[in-house]
């Protein structure tokens, strides 16, 4: 297994002040990679502001020998988005890899969210993902070669109580990123997800929140995973999505106490209706153990094409084979 190397290689950490990001940074200038490490240094809910955290992050890795500069700017606007791409391009003249990990948290009952609540946390996790890839999406396109690495939650992709805000945001950055590896693959920009877990300050607000049954259930499974829920548990993942010796796109990974997966979306093979009469919701009742039958396997559609693809190559296609154009 040869060495992932990010040597001539540049690469931008959003939120890198503390928690994941910081662990990041770290990991790609220990190899060799000239990193901007933005943080604005705000609190965990988003207000406030400071340049210490990233400040103290590119001090760490200036004394170890590596590059790096600090940004303060926010992702949550575009003008900020474009201040953090122009920074990379001014220090080190190119942007090879983007991680997107900058976040903040509300974390309560639906009843309880605001609209405030809401866009607070889209406007750092959705539209702060998208202003980021729009910023350095024509640096990547012009050299031919880039790494997005977007960052969900399993809170959004599987869905918990009390984030109700947090994981629409949070699933909409997988939304973004199955579009855009679409639109990234013919310039060489890879974009793929990642579902971290580790003890932060985030665990720490989302804890002090609980109820104490929830505290309990939680600590025992802390133990259970010991050392694992340390963010440098989770950069290894990150390192090798944001690498040349990356080639996958358009995939969601999870990193949970040491296990790392893939995350699929994914439709049942399902039950076939009449392509004449439109079924009844009767006929969906008396068929519901097939639609959602998982024993007879799982189609991953990687567009809404390929959907219609499996489901016209099922017997009795209205377009037969070789014309359809979808
Ligand atoms: P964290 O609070 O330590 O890190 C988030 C960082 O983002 C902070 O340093 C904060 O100052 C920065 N930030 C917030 N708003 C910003 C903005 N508008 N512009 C620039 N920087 C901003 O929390 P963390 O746990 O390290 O979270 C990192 C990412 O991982 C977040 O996107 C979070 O939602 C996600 N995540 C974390 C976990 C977990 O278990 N910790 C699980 C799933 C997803």
């Amino acid at each position: 297994m040869s060495d992932i190397s990010f040597k001539d290689r540049v690469v931008i950490v959003t939120g890198a002040g503390g928690g994941l990001g910081k662990s990041y940074a770290l990991e790609m200038a220990k190899r060799g990679g000239a990193v901007v490490v933005n943080d604005l240094g705000g609190s965990v809910d988003g207000p406030g502001g400071s340049s210490k955290m990233a400040d103290a992050v590119v001090e760490e890795i200036l004394a170890a020998g590596g590059r790096a500069i600090a940004n303060y700017d926010s992702v949550a606007t575009w003008a900020g988005a474009q201040r953090i791409a122009a920074a990379a391009i001014k220090a080190f003249g190119r942007i090879d890899a983007l991680i997107n990990n900058a976040g903040n948290m509300r974390y309560k009952p639906f009843e309880e969210c605001s609209a405030d609540d809401l866009n607070a946390l889209l406007s750092v996790h959705l539209i702060g993902t998208f202003n980021m890839a729009k910023a350095v999406w024509p640096h990547m396109k012009a050299q031919g070669y880039g790494r997005i690495v977007s960052t969900s939650s399993s809170a959004g992709m599987y869905g918990d109580e009390n984030y109700s805000c947090y994981g629409a945001a949070k699933a909409g950055v997988t939304g973004l990123m199955n579009v855009l590896a679409h639109e990234g693959e013919a310039h060489g920009i890879l974009c793929n997800v990642m579902m971290p877990n580790a003890m932060t300050r985030m665990t720490d607000m989302v804890s002090a929140q609980m109820g104490a049954e929830d505290v309990d259930r939680s600590r025992a499974m802390m133990a259970a995973v010991q050392n694992s829920m340390s963010p440098d548990f989770n950069a290894g993942l990150v390192v090798y999505l944001a690498s040349s010796a990356c080639s996958t796109t358009h995939m969601v990974y999870s990193s949970c106490g040491g296990r790392m997966a893939r995350v699929l979306i994914g439709a049942t093979d399902g039950w076939q209706g009449s392509k004449e009469i439109p079924a009844a919701a009767e006929d969906i009742a008396a068929h519901f153990d097939e639609i959602t039958d998982l024993a007879r396997g799982v189609h991953t559609p990687k567009s809404p094409g390929d959907e219609w693809r499996i489901v016209l190559s099922k017997a009795d296609p209205v377009i037969p084979a070789g014309k359809a154009s979808l």
